[in-house]
């Protein structure tokens, strides 16, 4: 074990410290190190240690004794937090500022299962899940099982922990409060109830299938309506499709969060989809009927003739529903005149013709002046 520090020294103080002074420091320090705010694995041992050093040195008679003797001035038998301290509260009028101070700060910031002063909710937790869907399923919406291990209350005691016939009973620890007080220093401090784990109730003859648990781990289809328009990471919320609450309490939600997969032949932009169709460059200037992928299977574009490449066309319509239920995003098409790359002898005599007939001189030296002409290139 190591020396023991001089308690002017743990408090950070001088040795002519006023008892104001020794107060301050103290307040601050127990702040600092205490084990339910500063998660350090020393911070017990210091809280320990500032606990013993304010607790001497704020006694006037201690400080005088320790002040002459050190340590073995005022050592008692079995040195420990709470030790030789029984009664002498009264000593200290200022002790609720320090107690609500370090309450305050530890013990309304949710420190801690069964610590708060809140009261326990026994609704089971969320879950969250992420489920997969193409385009056209994210454009029409779909229904789909999906596979879920969450715990469901036990159905052979209803959830209760307790063997079918018997019941659970007020835990004699805590009067079924669910937390116990105890001493630290001249603390007083509520902690969750060691034998009911903050439950208030103990379980005497547990049922068999949950162990006492109440609840117990299922691998469950569940199934999700997926509604038409869904967006990616829209949250889908299934009720009461999460984690069953303890002691037989309401099971919290499963949330479904959209992820849509990308589709090689769409680009989606909000509720609208864009898509590229290559035309021929005889389509491109007499003009055609293209047939073309659309989310609603095959559709007819008239494309006008004498159309550039580059150009975006608008179907109206083609695009995703809106999440709102009402109307469509469009389809934009975007169309790329294609040259080609290889040519006959007699398409290429065919092309020379048209040169010719469109006022191109050398028309034989390459084809590179047609296209340039028809396609900016
Ligand atoms: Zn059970
Ligand atoms: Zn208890």
């Amino acid at each position: 074990m190591a020396p023991k520090r001089d308690y002017y020294e743990v408090l950070g103080i001088s040795k002519s410290a006023t008892t104001d002074e020794i107060k301050a420091a103290y307040r601050q320090l127990a702040k600092k190190v205490h084990p339910d705010v500063n998660k350090d694995k020393s911070s017990e041992e210091k809280f320990k240690e500032a606990n013993e050093a304010y607790e001497v040195l704020s006694d006037p008679q201690k400080r005088k004794l320790y002040d002459q003797f050190g340590h073995a001035g005022v050592a008692q038998g079995g040195q420990g937090p709470g030790q030789g301290f029984g009664g002498d509260f009264e000593g200290f009028g200022d002790l609720g500022d320090i107690f609500g101070d370090i309450f305050d700060n530890v013990f309304t910031g949710g420190a801690g299962r069964g610590r708060s002063r809140r009261p326990r909710s026994n609704r089971g937790e969320d879950l969250q899940v992420r489920l997969t869907v193409a385009l056209s399923e994210a454009a029409f919406g779909v229904q789909k099982t999906i596979k879920i291990n969450h715990a469901k209350a036990c159905a052979k005691c209803s959830g209760s922990g307790a063997r079918p016939g018997t019941s659970s009973k007020t835990c004699a620890n805590c009067k079924g409060t669910g937390t116990v007080q105890f001493r630290q220093g001249f603390f007083s401090l509520s902690q969750t109830c060691p034998r009911c784990q903050g439950e208030g109730r103990v379980i005497e003859s547990p049922c068999a299938e949950c162990r006492g648990q109440g609840r117990v781990r299922t691998l469950e289809p569940i199934t999700v309506k997926v509604p038409p328009g869904v967006q990616e990471g829209t949250a889908l919320r299934v009720t009461g499709a999460g984690e069953a609450g303890p002691g037989g309490g309401p099971a919290g939600d499963l949330y479904v969060v959209i992820h849509q997969e990308a589709d090689p032949r769409f680009e989606r932009r909000d509720d609208d989809i864009l898509s590229e169709q290559k035309i021929s460059i005889t389509q491109a200037a007499l003009g055609a009927e293209i047939s073309l992928p659309s989310l609603d299977g095959k559709v007819t574009l008239r494309v006008p003739p004498g159309t550039q490449t580059g150009t975006v066309f608008r179907v109206r319509d083609g695009g995703l529903p809106h999440l709102s239920g009402r109307g469509r995003g469009d389809h934009l098409v975007k169309v790329i005149v294609e040259v080609p790359a290889h040519l006959t002898a007699r398409q290429k005599e065919l092309l020379k013709e048209l040169a010719k007939t469109l006022g191109e001189d050398e028309p034989d030296k390459d084809d590179d002046s047609l296209f340039k002409k028809m396609f900016g290139k």
